[in-house]
């Protein structure tokens, strides 16, 4: 199975960090890419350049063979649309490999409002992470996508290629990357939320001190 969770990993931290992990432990793969967003489409762009958090990202999984790093939406010119994502990725695994994507229950609650979004589950299983705070309204489009194609268990993913949605409950760790730049911009410390070499990173390149 191939696993992706995207982001805009502005700044990646130990909360990423540690779901990936977890993920990777629970649905039993050898591998977590994460794919940083060049663009996101639904939320405010990230102050920082691409460049710029694919190099922390890349600093933060070095030396860590269960996670890589994927940086083809960074490529790509305009917004990333993980529809598109996920069709270049199921082009290149071919029809039968499982291909799961991640999301926390804080996006999912819009994805019915991503571009494309009836044709993701035909691409790809969805996992749905539950985050404290983060509910679906019952009646909403993305429950009623949870509902109809419910997994019962974690090993049926193992046997499709696609189309099922699995809602699953990890250990999280409160870390926000607002809440990161938020310290940085003020001047106190977000050290032991991200790895140190993130953080040296940061401050190496001036990151995240000016954002208005
Ligand atoms: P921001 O504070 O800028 O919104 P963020 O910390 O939520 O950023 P994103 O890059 O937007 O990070 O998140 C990428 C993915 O990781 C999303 O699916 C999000 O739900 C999930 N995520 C973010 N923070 C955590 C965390 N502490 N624990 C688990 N998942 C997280």
């Amino acid at each position: 199975m191939h696993l992706i969770l995207g982001g805009t990993f502005d700044p990646v931290h130990h909360g990423h960090l540690r779901m990936a992990v977890e993920l990777r432990e629970r649905l039993g793969v050898d591998r977590v890419a994460l794919v940083p967003c060049h663009i996101p489409p639904h939320r405010e762009q990230p102050g920082t350049r691409s460049e710029d958090r694919l190099a922390l990202l890349k600093l933060a999984i070095a030396g860590e063979p269960g996670l890589t790093v994927d940086d083809r939406e960074l490529n790509r010119q305009g917004p990333s649309f993980t529809a598109e994502t996920l069709s270049q990725l199921r082009d290149e695994l071919g029809p039968r490999e499982p291909l799961a994507m991640v999301v926390g229950m804080d996006s999912f609650a819009g994805f019915h409002r991503w571009r494309d979004w009836r044709r993701i589950p035909e691409l790809a299983h969805i996992i749905v992470v539950n985050r404290p705070g983060a509910e679906l309204e019952p009646q909403s489009e993305p429950a009623q996508l949870l509902n109809q194609r419910k997994a019962a268990a974690i090993n049926e993913l193992h046997g499709r290629p696609a189309g099922l949605c699995l809602a699953l409950d990890l250990p999280l760790l409160e870390i926000s990357a607002t809440g990161i730049r938020e310290r940085i911009r003020s001047g106190r410390s977000p050290r032991y939320l991200l790895p140190d070499p993130v953080w040296q990173a940061i401050r190496d390149r001036g990151l995240y001190r000016d954002e208005v």
